[in-house]
């Protein structure tokens, strides 16, 4: 088959390598060049956790995510997965209840008492009434290393075109057709939209109003030199246990140490400018000073606005087919990187008309995800 590919972020880079390693020709086409700096998967780093706390699916689907990224680290021969593990703060039940959840899950886990946080993680003023979750099989995935090592990889294969600066403008999935900006046309027997925070401006209106743009602030730090040896041993923190939902990304492999929290994510009307404004620095500057002893300005390299679109009815991802040769992943939720390889793997699936594979994502299977809107 033929399979054309809009969009060079990870879930169209790893559809595109999925289709690849079946021995099918594909050409992925990107409005900037490949990877786009501007793209939601373009950053230092992404966590990738397998604890999803009350829920045993997404919770199965990361572990199974974790052990593809550590394929796909052999395949492309780099490293890209700081396996620093991840821990979650939570009430005690809720953290018993997950390390529960995880070793049903066949994961590797154990509770941490608030005494045991406190001893072991001195550099952060966690809630003296948590508990939390300290997982193995998790980390920080180096997200650009990621991008750049699909190009790579690819560039390698026979019957892969990258083509750059080239915007698709409409995309007929009956017919598998995409039109360019400049006017060529591309054939394919497949096609598959993976166009990130851009989806609204391709996808038909049903399914672009159907879809709610965020826009999260980015806060980027370098821990002082005295304090490095104390930060050396941090996991990825995807919940602090505060009421306003901070998390962090520890200083892996030469990056910086990342600040947010979901109280700095909020809706916007479209894609504008990636520049964080004074106002929300300030507030997460605010914020981890309660939560990093010794924070301060001097901590600060700068900030960074990312964007993502939800499907508005889940909050969470959304497949769409778009007639008989078409499928988009037209809306990420905000949590797809980690589990990249299984999209990509069930949307691969789809695209050359396979039977599901059932180490791709099952909930991509499933209503409310498979609604054409
Ligand atoms: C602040 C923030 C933090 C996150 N943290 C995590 C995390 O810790 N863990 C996790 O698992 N996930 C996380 N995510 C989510 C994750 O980053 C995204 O789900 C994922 O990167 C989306 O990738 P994508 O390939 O769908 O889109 P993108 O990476 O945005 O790629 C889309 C590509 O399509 C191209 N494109 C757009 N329009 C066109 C067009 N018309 N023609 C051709 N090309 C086009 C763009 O140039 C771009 O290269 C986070 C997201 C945000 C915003």
């Amino acid at each position: 088959m033929r399979v054309t590919v809009v969009g060079g972020g990870v879930i169209a880079l790893l559809t595109a390598v999925e289709c690849a390693l079946a021995g099918h020709r594909v050409t992925v086409v990107d409005q900037g060049p490949i990877p786009y700096s501007r793209a939601t998967s373009f950053d230092q780093h992404r966590i990738i956790r397998a604890l999803h706390p009350a829920d045993p699916l997404a919770t199965a689907a990361a572990l199974r995510a974790h052990h593809r990224w550590l394929e796909l680290e052999e395949l492309f021969a780099t490293r890209f997965y700081e396996r620093v593990g991840a821990l979650t703060v939570l009430p005690p039940a809720a953290a018993d209840a997950g390390a529960l959840l995880l070793s049903d899950a066949g994961g590797r886990a154990r509770t941490l008492t608030a005494t045991a946080l406190a001893e072991r993680y001195p550099h952060l003023s966690l809630d003296g009434a948590l508990g939390g979750v300290l997982e193995d099989e998790a980390g920080v995935l180096l997200a650009e290393r990621v991008l750049a090592a699909c190009v790579g990889w690819l560039k390698w294969q026979p019957g892969i075109d990258l083509v750059e600066h080239r915007p698709a403008v409409a995309v007929d999935g009956e017919r598998g057709q995409v039109r360019l900006a400049d006017g060529r046309v591309l054939h394919g027997d497949g096609v598959l939209v993976a166009v990130g925070p851009w989806a609204r401006r391709l996808l038909p209106e049903r399914v672009a109003k159907s879809l709610t743009l965020y826009r999260q602030s980015l806060l980027y730090c370098r821990v002082p030199r005295a304090r490095a040896e104390t930060w050396a041993d941090t996991p990825a923190v995807p919940a602090l246990g505060t009421r306003r939902g901070a998390w962090l990304i520890p200083p892996v492999a030469g990056t910086a140490l990342k600040l947010s929290s979901a109280a700095v994510c909020r809706e916007a009307d479209d894609l504008t400018d990636q520049v964080t404004p004074e106002e929300r620095q300030r507030e997460l500057a605010a914020e981890f000073g309660d939560l990093l002893p010794g924070f301060g300005p001097a901590w600060v390299l700068g900030g960074k606005d990312c964007y993502y679109l939800s499907y508005a009815e889940t909050g969470g991802p959304l497949v769409v087919s778009l007639g008989d040769s078409g499928h988009a992943y037209a809306a990420c939720g905000g949590t797809s990187f980690k589990f990249a390889p299984l999209i990509a793997r069930t949307l691969a699936d789809r695209v050359l008309g396979r039977m599901p594979d059932p180490t791709g994502l099952a909930a991509l299977d499933t209503a409310p995800l498979d609604a054409t809107p």
